[in-house]
């Protein structure tokens, strides 16, 4: 027997609507959107739409807001890594029947429909890409340490080896991320290779969207074809920043949630 809640709850209990950042150039065959923090069902800190098993919050409530994620964007399958900023990454190109975490990677691809592909963050970069031709995407995990390994130029050489994608043709957004505002590295001397110095945007200030926008372009993508969110997690209340968490002014001391990055194709 099917058991079916009284109107009343209905009522009691709408359905919640996730606040979406999509990328400019989604279309009926993909769906690329960052998600805020808004509408989800986990507690302080992890208030409320947290999408990582590993920072604390109740695996529990972070499954249902990773089911409601999946409702709300209309995914059968949400693949996910625990990422380790490193530049390991995943090809999946064979269909598979339910939720994955894989251990170890920063960077996913496939060409299966309906897999949606998910970037755990709070402060570094998603950097989706959609090859409308082949066609395939994939999701990068991308904060400053894939920015020195360029995480970036190695996923787009991986889609050309495995699908023969053609950089030219590829779709590319850059979700919200910490902004050149926030992104203070005192020690950029010894933790960015000097190549990357030029993009200090002020005293100790760099612009990573730019570094990614920059090895997009020097992989062969087209910057007409560059989407940028342009929204600063650490100044925007609306996302998870562990910048903001590890301010001394905050009680947080670190500890928030992750927002979710998503690519799929349908
Ligand atoms: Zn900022």
């Amino acid at each position: 027997m099917r058991y079916l809640p009284p109107f009343f709850m209905l009522h009691k209990y709408p359905m919640k609507k996730l606040n979406q950042h999509p990328a400019t150039w989604i279309s009926p065959r993909v769906v690329a959107a960052s998600l805020d923090r808004h509408n989800g069902s986990s507690l302080a800190p992890y208030d409320s739409l947290n999408v990582s098993l590993g920072v604390g919050d109740a695996p529990k409530t972070v499954l249902a807001n990773r089911q409601l994620i999946k409702q709300t964007l209309n995914i059968p399958q949400l693949i996910s890594a625990r990422q380790n900023h490193g530049d390991q990454i995943l090809i999946l190109d064979q269909p598979l029947t339910h939720d994955q975490e894989f251990d170890g990677y920063d960077a996913l691809i496939t060409n299966q429909t309906g897999l949606g592909l998910m970037i755990q963050q709070a402060d570094c970069q998603a950097v989706l890409l959609h090859d409308p031709l082949t066609p395939s995407v994939a999701a990068i995990h991308c904060g400053w340490r894939g920015s020195v390994l360029n995480i970036i130029d190695k996923t787009i050489r991986s889609m050309m080896d495995t699908f023969h994608t053609d950089p030219t043709a590829l779709r590319a957004y850059i979700s919200p991320s910490l902004g050149p505002c926030c992104a203070e590295f005192i020690n950029y001397r010894s933790e960015l290779p000097p190549a990357l110095h030029r993009f200090q945007a002020r005293d100790n200030h760099f612009n990573f969207r730019q570094i990614s926008h920059m090895h997009l372009t020097s992989a062969g993508v087209r910057p007409e074809n560059i989407d940028q969110a342009g929204i600063c997690t650490a100044c925007s209340p609306d996302y998870f920043s562990y910048r903001r968490a590890c301010r001394s002014s905050s009680p947080l001391q670190g500890i928030t949630g992750r927002n979710g990055s998503i690519i799929a194709l349908r």
